[in-house]
């Protein structure tokens, strides 16, 4: 079953034509990796998803109904959550604070409802750092547990079907990126599919089941992710790793 539909999409900024005709699905249950080098297009992809900067031509679909025109909020609220890269957790606000204002977030009627539905109870159960840091402020956390509170707070509120993370492993250490690692690892178990923009190719591919390629704005190549992980020269080519 498909759940995301990217039709064709061409995304400017301005006068800036940044997405080529981009197309890529997700089915139900799947983990897929979006990747490619800085400035390739990836976070414009998630945006676009989003409608934050909605496509100019082309069409995004959630089951095969179009979604494209729709605000964030609606399409948060159809089951789509968006977890952005600069990690948008309130300083200022408590770990508790920062989950309850996500959790806000009221169920839309005209929404999927499909999805998993995460509580604030739920979210401690499965994040025990977050759990020991209620009321610690954001601001003052590592790294790594503010990239769990933006994690955990795209989560809570309405039901989400599909996740869309990017790039929850930048800036983190090794030992952290593992315990992240394992965090969308444990949420695709409980039934979440999920869209993953990654720099880091390599745990980007051990994680996805089906990766897209993206090069100045155009699917350079989509395989399955360990197809991809085996070959060298596409790594090189395209990601600029080995
Ligand atoms: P990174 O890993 O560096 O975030 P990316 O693959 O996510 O890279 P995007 O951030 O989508 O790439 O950027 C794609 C292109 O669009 C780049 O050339 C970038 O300079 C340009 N771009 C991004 N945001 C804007 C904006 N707000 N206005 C104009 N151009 C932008």
């Amino acid at each position: 079953m498909t759940v995301l539909d990217v039709d064709s999409v061409d995304t400017y900024y301005g006068p800036s034509h940044v997405l080529h005709d981009v197309s890529l699905n997700v089915e139900a249950d799947e983990i897929v990796a979006l990747i490619g080098r800085n400035g390739a297009g990836k976070t414009t992809t998630l945006r676009t998803i989003m409608g934050v900067t909605p496509p100019k031509n082309g069409d995004v679909r959630l089951h095969g109904d179009p979604i494209q025109g729709l605000s964030p909020n609606k399409i948060r609220r159809h089951g789509i959550s968006w977890t952005p890269e600069d990690r948008r957790v309130f300083p200022d606000l408590t770990v508790a604070e920062n989950l309850r204002i996500a959790n806000r977030v009221e169920p839309d009627n005209e929404g999927t409802n499909r999805g998993t539905t995460f509580t604030v109870e739920e979210v401690y159960e499965s994040f025990d750092r977050l759990d020991e840091r209620r009321d610690q402020r954001a601001g003052t956390m590592s790294g790594g547990e503010q990239q769990m509170l933006a994690i955990a707070r795209s989560l809570v509120g309405p039901p989400v079907e599909l996740l869309a993370l990017d790039e929850p492993s930048e800036g983190l250490a090794p030992k952290i990126v593992d315990d992240v690692r394992d965090m969308i690892e444990r949420l695709n178990e409980r039934g979440m599919t999920i869209l993953l923009v990654e720099q880091n190719a390599h745990l980007a591919l051990e994680l996805a089941d089906r990766a897209y390629i993206l090069e100045t704005g155009h699917i350079e190549l989509t395989a399955p992710a360990d197809e991809l992980l085996a070959d060298q020269d596409v790594l090189e080519t395209y990601l600029g790793v080995r």
